[in-house]
């Protein structure tokens, strides 16, 4: 049986020809991330041109996820300086450093990119550099000038990352980059937007408000995935679930921002609040990292691709391990091995757990459906889908059986690539009743996911003179 977790893999300069996407895709890629902190949009449209051909090819629903680099902020440095444990330095930005009198240029002085980003940092905040490698505490502030005290010395490149996590920045969500990086996927026709360094629920609807202006229209957007990177993410956790339509679990800036050892129980968190709200969650960075490397992964990254798996999140995430690495389609299938050897085990039967935020209709007779599926032994589930609702919705609980999905909409047979256990189909003859489904089942007969005599339960999610009704039923085919 195909596995139900989802991969999202990072493409990169080792995985940009037809024939490794061929393989990533066969060994189970459900999600390409293009990360825009990288690559030229020739390359970048390059590769979506051809990963939509192979989706087509292959007959196999691939999303296409476009990463925007957000208000990252980093180092301006002439040449590197040595800062020393104890050692008292100072901090400006590109807009303030004219500030800084004679006296204090005698000073080591270190420059972040973010024009004005001095004042929304106060004393007592740290400031971390490279990846957390490096800490300083601010000690005084004075005009357009920080004066830090060295807690972690080291050597500060330029361009480096900085996070401040204490800081409540004002810095925009989305950089003049980020806009025409947006201009540019929407273009694309891409299926999500990834915002990083999300802080609020706010944050989200300026990222959709911008799309909606560029597109002309308030429907077919791309999804929006959050982040969660930031220690100002959460805190404010529920409203930025409320207002995306995804999470992704962020693992390596937040670990940089909140004590690393909290992380994981911190995942957990986001994966089980993601899942009562219906949101999809993808669990992210340095899942298998030393295959970037290595032909095989350590027995701590299978335990965590493992866990994340138990837990129910919709994807597992690749990054380095496809984009850079040595080894980009066997990290693919290790993932998938992984994925599969865990939900054939007892340990993923978790699904008593998975409360549903609020208890409307619709997920009273979705749930219904559920309880049918599973006590009449039925061999799959057979939904119609038009924007995605009633297949999240039954995903939602997680069931045994394959899901098997009709939409005659291509954005929502794109974005079900990342729901937990949907295989959705395109069926391209317009929005019908019945006849999508009867195709659907041909088509699963065909593929041998179904033969005749088997039980399956009907689910049609539909809105037919704009009202929405579902309709459950069972039926031998
Ligand atoms: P982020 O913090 O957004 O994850 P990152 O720099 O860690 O940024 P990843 O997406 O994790 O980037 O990818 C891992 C590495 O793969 C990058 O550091 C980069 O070297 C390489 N890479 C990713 N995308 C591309 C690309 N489009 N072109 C070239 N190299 C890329
Ligand atoms: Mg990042
Ligand atoms: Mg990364």
């Amino acid at each position: 049986m195909a596995k139900k977790t989802k991969i999202v893999a990072t493409l990169g300069l080792v995985s940009d020809s037809k024939e490794t996407l061929k393989a990533l895709i066969e060994n189970g890629m459900n999600v390409a991330r293009l990360n825009f902190s990288h690559g030229s949009y020739e390359w970048h449209g390059n590769v979506i041109k051809i990963i939509r051909e192979l989706s087509q090819e292959l007959d196999v629903a691939v999303g296409i996820l476009a990463d925007l680099q957000g208000p990252r902020i980093r180092t301006v440095v002439e040449v590197p300086v040595e800062i020393v444990n104890g050692e008292k330095i100072l901090f400006s930005d590109i807009a303030k450093q004219q500030t800084t009198d004679n006296k204090q240029l005698t000073t080591k002085k270190i420059l972040l990119d973010v024009p004005n980003i001095i004042d929304d940092i106060e004393i007592g905040n740290e400031i971390l550099i490279e990846d957390g490698l490096m800490k300083v505490v601010v000690k005084e502030k004075s005009e357009g000038v920080l004066l830090c005290e060295v807690i972690d010395g080291g050597i500060v490149k330029n361009h480096k990352g900085v996070n401040i996590p204490d800081a409540k920045l004002q810095i925009s969500p989305i950089t003049e980059k980020d806009e025409k990086d947006l201009a540019f996927v929407l273009s694309q026709d891409v299926d999500f937007v990834a915002m990083s360094f999300v802080s609020t629920g706010a944050n989200i609807e300026t990222l959709r408000d911008r799309m909606k202006t560029f597109l002309g229209r308030e429907t077919e957007l791309p999804q929006i995935i959050a982040k969660i990177e930031r220690k100002e993410a959460i805190k404010n956790l529920d409203d930025i679930i409320q207002h995306a339509d995804a999470i992704m679990v962020a693992r390596g800036d937040l670990g940089i921002e909140i004590e690393g050892t909290k992380v994981a129980i911190l995942q957990k968190e986001i994966v089980k609040k993601s899942l009562q709200a219906m949101k999809p969650v993808i669990v992210a960075t340095q899942m298998l990292d030393s295959m970037i490397n290595n032909p095989r992964p350590t027995r701590a990254e299978v335990s965590d691709v493992t866990n994340a798996v138990v837990d129910h999140a919709d994807a597992v995430m690749l990054s380095g391990e496809s984009a850079s690495g040595k080894y980009p389609v066997e990290s693919v299938r290790t993932m998938k091995e992984i994925i599969e050897n865990t939900e054939a085990s007892p340990f993923d039967d978790v699904t008593h757990l998975l409360t549903l935020n609020g208890e409307g209709d619709f997920k009273k007779v979705i749930k219904s459906a559920y309880e049918l599926a599973k006590s009449s032994n039925a061999k799959a589930v057979v939904l119609g889908s038009a924007s995605g609702f009633t297949a999240r919705l039954f995903s939602h609980f997680r069931p045994e059986q394959p899901m098997l999905v009709v939409t005659h909409n291509k954005k929502t047979y794109y974005q079900l690539s990342l729901v937990w256990g949907i295989n959705a189909k395109l069926y391209d003859r317009g929005e019908v009743f019945r006849e999508d489904i009867d195709w659907l089942i041909e088509d699963a007969k065909k593929e041998g996911i179904l033969n005749a005599g088997d039980k399956v339960v009907l689910i049609l999610g539909r809105t037919p003179d704009g009202e929405h009704i579902q309709l459950v039923g069972i039926k031998e085919i």
